[in-house]
């Protein structure tokens, strides 16, 4: 088989990121080949919300409409949230307008968009079962990825979309370094609600036009209606904003907890709230893990992507879509027509230049909207201050020109005589 290119892929993680990038770089004639530690009938149900950047992404890459196709939505639309009080008798607090373009949305269980982005790939292209243990290069300059199998594979090029855990970021940031994975002290309480039986129960808010934000002091409530709006998705945020994000991490990650335990947590709030959380039967515990800013996301000819490089609270449903935007950015330059192995370095040095500093704007505004979420004590000490600070939120995350980044880092390369 003859490739375009005189270098070969490898990925690392067949998550949402790693199979965008395969995808794109295999439809552009790359050698690439995907290692996936799991079966995807293993894979958590858990919806995925993609902001009009993320939309952006996904169709500047070519699969915007595999996806689209497996979602229960018809189309992508605007999905702006609603902040009420927890507490009776539910004041609104603010209504989010925007004035980004198209604010466009969409909401998609992570399965279905697995599912729609494997069929676009040939399946000779994704391997199963294979888990990264560690990366190295070898004498001859190749990049050689050890598995759990006590297999190796050889590549002149790996991309680590090997997610939160990656293995892929240790030998970025280097075997010595201390991993910035922490635990903010945030939990997530989340589980699915049929919208009929909220209603019969005598919910008044209207849960669903809109996602809703249910605010309270050191925790909140997110609303986000799904299939066709049959169904509620509900998470409720539990934060301790009294202890240092901590190093040593919970164990396990995700575990079901009772509804009483939840229920106590919740005790001071209103009549909506409550009605909600007696229909959450069996909601799981999510211990969030975010990542520490990193400074670099390349290193040698590991790059990494996603999770691996920018896990971060999902206070503005964000996180994907910057992994999207990175994966975005990196095949612009892996596939422009002057790449080649020879001056692969420099070309991973421009995206070095420009993922970093906004992958980490969007994970530190995210930890920052968290915050202001669960400052709410009433509407008459919090509404005015809330109103200000929330808008314009999600407008930078949103609105940002990442074809300009593009532009840029191609200037740079012929600036720098590399192009
Ligand atoms: C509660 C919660 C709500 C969220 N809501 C949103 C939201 O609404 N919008 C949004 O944009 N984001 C949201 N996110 C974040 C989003 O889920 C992640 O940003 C996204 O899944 C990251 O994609 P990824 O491809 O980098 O990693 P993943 O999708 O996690 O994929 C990583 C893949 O790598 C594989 N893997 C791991 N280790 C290895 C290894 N050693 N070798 C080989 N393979 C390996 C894994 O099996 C997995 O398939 C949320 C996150 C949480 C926790």
């Amino acid at each position: 088989m003859s490739y375009s290119k005189d270098f070969t892929v490898a990925i690392c993680g067949g998550g949402l990121c790693g199979l965008a990038c395969a995808v794109a770089l295999s439809r552009a004639g790359i050698s690439v080949t995907v290692f996936e530690a799991s079966s995807f009938s293993q894979e958590a149900g858990a919806g995925v919300g993609l902001g009009p950047n993320a939309v952006r992404a996904l169709k500047g890459l070519g699969i915007f409409d595999a996806i689209l196709a497996r979602s229960d939505q018809p189309e992508p639309i605007p999905r702006l949230f609603g902040f009420v009080s927890a507490k009776d008798p539910h004041d609104s607090i603010f209504s989010y307008e925007t004035k980004c373009d198209h604010p466009v949305a969409l909401a998609i269980y992570r399965p279905a968009f697995l599912d729609a982005v494997v069929e676009l790939l040939d399946p000779s292209i994704i391997r199963f079962g294979k888990r990264c243990t560690s990366i190295n290069v070898s004498k001859d300059g190749k990049h050689v990825m050890h598995f759990a199998d006590s297999t190796t594979h050889e590549t002149d090029l790996i991309i680590g979309a090997d997610g939160i855990r990656s293995v892929a970021r240790r030998f970025v940031i280097g075997e010595l370094a201390k991993d910035p994975l922490i635990y903010p002290n945030t939990a997530a309480y989340r589980g699915l609600v049929p919208t009929e039986d909220l209603r019969r129960a005598g919910v008044q808010t209207e849960l669903t036009g809109r996602p809703l934000c249910f605010l309270g002091l050191d925790k909140h409530m997110i609303c986000f209606p799904i299939k066709g709006a049959t169904v509620i998705n509900i998470v409720v945020f539990l934060s301790d904003y009294d202890k240092p994000p901590q190093s040593e991490l919970p164990y396990p990650w995700v575990e079901s907890v009772s509804q009483e335990e939840l229920k106590e947590h919740c005790k001071d709030w209103g009549h909506d709230p409550k009605i909600i959380l007696d229909h959450l039967k069996n909601p799981s515990k999510w211990s969030i893990h975010a990542l520490d800013p990193l400074q670099n996301y390349v290193r040698d000819k590991v790059v990494l992507v996603g999770d691996a490089s920018h896990a971060m609270l999902p206070h503005l449903g964000a996180g994907a879509g910057q992994g999207f935007e990175d994966v975005f950015v990196l095949v612009q330059l892996l596939t422009h027509p002057r790449t080649e192995k020879s001056n692969l370095s420099n070309v991973l040095a421009r995206y070095n230049d420009v993922r970093p500093p906004r992958a980490n704007d969007v994970l530190r505004a995210s930890a920052r909207a968290g915050r202001l979420y669960d400052s709410f004590r009433t509407p008459e000490q919090d509404k005015t201050r809330l109103q200000t600070k929330l808008s314009g939120i999600w407008e930078d995350v949103w609105s940002y020109d990442l074809h300009k980044d593009v532009t840029t880092s191609f200037e740079t390369l012929h600036r720098l005589h590399v192009f």
